[in-house]
């Protein structure tokens, strides 16, 4: 399996010559302009500059923020780009002349850890990335879940808590995005920052407290980082149990910022989950982190270009 894989983020773009899962060679570009024309034509030149050493018109897959039709690559709407029915498919399709498939990055990034990372080997799995927000995607029974409009797997926006919670970008309260991506620690660590007046993370400068430095501070003691970290591994952990309970996946994987706390993270919220799993068994459910990193969008959306595409109706 050959094929291409790009991974466009709101940010920075990466394309890959993915072969059975490896890397084989990547070019990145960073975005700073995200209107259609001018991130198209970067995605083009990104795509180009790893495609146009290849022998083959290899097939093209792309993860894109945002809900797309995946029969044409229509992006119907991507906050994080600001995007509405934007023709990026056809749009790539007329420039490269091969065959390109698009679908959403996270979608990507499920089928990327399914197929060679954390989920291989299992038929029921879920990828979560905790990053600004929270990606994610299910696989059941073996099969990448599409939906009615492609829009399974927004886990990121089921709330976990609807009353007392923070506010989402999405416009409801206390969407486990959140309460619970890297933006939603730092959201913990403002919201205890009353009790803690003498706390060292309140010293560091405006703007430049993040949720790595929160992490870190709690995984070396400091009492504030520890109050946040606690309120974040309860939310996480709600939502970590409603996907159980809805699911009942064999493993669920975390990815993203967050996830590089590793052992730390996993020994704060598996007996929190647990102690919230009722109906289905306990312990049951393997949480653990994501193997790809930052590549699994990219090898993701190149299983989806060896594939011929994702449709519903292709998976029935
Ligand atoms: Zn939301």
């Amino acid at each position: 399996m050959r094929a291409i894989g790009v991974d466009l983020g709101g940010s920075h773009v990466l394309a890959a010559v993915v072969e059975d899962g490896v890397i084989k060679s990547r070019a990145e570009n960073d975005i700073d302009d995200r209107t259609f024309e001018v991130v198209t034509k970067t995605v083009i030149a990104t795509i180009r500059a790893v495609a146009d050493a290849e022998k083959e018109n290899l097939p093209i897959g792309v993860g894109s923020p945002g809900n797309v039709d995946l029969a044409t690559g229509l992006v119907r709407y991507s906050p994080n780009l600001g995007w509405h029915d934007a023709p990026f498919g056809a749009k790539l399709r007329d420039h490269l002349e091969r065959p390109v498939f698009v679908a959403n990055d996270a979608r990507c990034a499920t089928l990327g850890e399914h197929t060679y990372g954390g989920g291989r080997g299992t038929a029921n799995f879920v990828l979560l990335t905790l990053g600004t927000g929270i990606g994610g995607g299910i696989v059941a029974e073996g099969t990448l879940l599409i939906g009615n409009a492609a829009g399974a797997g927004e886990i990121g926006h089921h709330q976990v808590r609807a009353t007392d919670g923070f506010y989402c970008n999405c416009g409801k309260i206390g969407c486990f995005e959140a309460q619970a991506s890297g933006t939603g620690l730092l959201r913990h660590a403002l919201a205890v920052a009353p009790s803690f007046p003498r706390s060292q993370l309140l010293a560091e400068k405006p703007g430049k407290l993040g949720s790595k430095a929160i992490r870190r501070a709690a995984e070396s003691g400091d009492q504030h980082a520890l109050a946040a970290w606690n309120r974040y591994v309860d939310d996480l952990a709600r939502g970590l149990a409603n996907i159980i309970a809805f699911l009942n996946p064999e493993v669920i994987a975390l990815g993203g910022g967050v996830s590089s706390a590793g052992d730390f993270m996993l020994r704060f919220v598996r007996p929190k989950v647990d102690e919230l799993t009722t109906m289905v068994p306990r312990g049951q459910t393997r949480i653990v982190i994501a193997e790809l990193g930052n590549d699994a969008g990219a090898i993701g959306a190149a299983v989806m270009a060896h594939r011929g595409g994702l449709s519903a109706t292709e998976n029935r």
